[in-house]
């Protein structure tokens, strides 16, 4: 589809991307997800395409500007790899680094944020409990202020990128009930009595490490508090859009997969005497899959335009992410049902994504809590 808003830096950047993912990721996709990680190696030639590098200032190893186009152009052209746990072993950082960048002291910043712009050494954000993960205002982590130092106490868990990041972002509750009363620290993963436990045995998204994280008495400097007391949440509503932005375009990769790979395999399979995409059917599920991708595609650079003018579009993200996540269910169906049965062996990148289906429905805002924040957005 013709994008209106392309430029020549953006079609060079994604068509950077686009040959560093064909040469340098998706031959390994199915080998690195079987063995539950990725080289460190891929976090650092990342690192240096600039990919976590969107906001982030010069200073810092980063590119100095923010581009919502550039980094959908990133999220979507990654995720063709086929293997979305891929894209989260590495990528998992990225929603840390706006709270770092923007809430941290010069001096954490420059000790640590170089190294995690330049993948060499991973971050995560923290904020889900065993407790639950969509009802954030019930946060029970605590933060107690004692002295120069806040002493953490509780746990995360579904931590992406959990058992191997150096550095975190974690919630915790420092005043009273509700959303009011939640702080953002900056924890180190060497702290007396931090520790963390792996989270085996996912339905998908095998390359990446998720972990659950337990804060015994962890005692951080009060300058670890990142942002105001109190307005933690608040301070990152911003970095939980670009993160849904991030999941919505990494959607639209895996569904423009789905078509490719069963256009492909529909043109060279025979049944019935003729090819599978001259039956009707089989035209129509096409038809209904490119409908949905350009739905997906032009909503990404519609939100991408109002933020790149300064505005938070949090309605519509919200709405793009239930929307495209109901849009890959589609598609990941229709592709394995064009298919048929060499979609159900391991090693397909269709059978990969229909797995990985419902961690988009689900991480990053689920599609019940993305539903109700768009209404509430509309003043129901
Ligand atoms: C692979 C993976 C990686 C993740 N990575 C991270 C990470 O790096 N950092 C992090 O902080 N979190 C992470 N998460 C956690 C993720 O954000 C949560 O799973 C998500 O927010 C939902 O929380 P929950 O699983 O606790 O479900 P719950 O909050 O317990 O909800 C259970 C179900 O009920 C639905 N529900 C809840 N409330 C309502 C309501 N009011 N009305 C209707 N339905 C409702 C939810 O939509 C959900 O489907 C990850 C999750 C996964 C699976």
């Amino acid at each position: 589809m013709k994008n209106p808003f392309e430029t020549e830096e953006r079609r060079a950047f994604r068509e950077t991307v686009r040959r560093f993912v064909a040469a340098e990721v998706t031959p390994y996709a199915t080998e690195w997800d079987e063995a539950g990680e990725v080289p460190w190696s891929l976090h650092q030639k990342i690192g240096a395409l600039g990919a976590w590098g969107f906001g982030v200032s010069e200073k810092y190893g980063g590119l100095g500007f923010n581009d919502c186009f550039m980094r959908s152009a990133f999220s979507e052209e990654f995720a063709k790899c086929g293997a979305g746990g891929i894209g989260a072993a590495v990528g998992g950082r990225s929603i840390s680094i706006g709270p770092i960048e923007k809430f941290a002291s010069d001096e954490i910043k420059d000790r640590i944020l170089p190294d995690i712009v330049a993948g060499r050494k991973g971050s995560s954000l923290a904020i889900t409990e065993p407790s639950g993960g969509s009802d954030v205002a019930n946060m029970q982590t605590t933060a107690k202020r004692d002295g120069n130092h806040w002493v953490i106490n509780g746990s995360k868990t579904f931590i992406t990128g959990g058992m191997k990041s150096s550095y975190f972002v974690v919630g915790a509750r420092t005043g009273d009930k509700g959303l009011k009363g939640i702080s953002l620290f900056f924890v180190e993963a060497d702290a007396p009595g931090f520790s963390r436990t792996v989270l085996d045995r996912k339905m998908g998204w095998w390359a990446s490490d998720t972990a659950t994280l337990h804060f015994d008495d962890v005692r951080v400097p009060a300058e670890n508090m990142l942002g105001e007391e109190n307005r933690g949440f608040l301070s990152i509503m911003n970095n939980f859009n670009y993160e849904r932005m991030g999941m919505v375009a990494s959607m639209l990769g895996m569904m423009k997969l789905c078509l490719e790979y069963s256009v492909a395999y529909a043109q060279q399979r025979e049944t019935f005497g003729k090819k599978l995409i001259e039956h009707q059917v089989i035209r129509h599920k096409i038809a209904d899959m490119s409908a949905r991708i350009d739905q997906i595609e032009t909503y990404i650079n519609w939100i991408c335009w109002m933020t790149n003018e300064g505005e938070m579009p949090v309605a519509e993200v919200s709405k793009a992410k239930f929307s495209a996540s109901k849009a890959l269910e589609f598609c990941a169906s229709e592709a394995m049902q064009i298919i048929g049965g060499a979609a159900y062996l391991r090693g397909n990148p269709v059978e990969r994504i229909y797995r990985e289906v419902k961690v988009n429905a689900i991480g990053g805002g689920s599609e019940e809590i993305m539903r109700d924040l768009a209404v509430r957005q509309m003043g129901l």
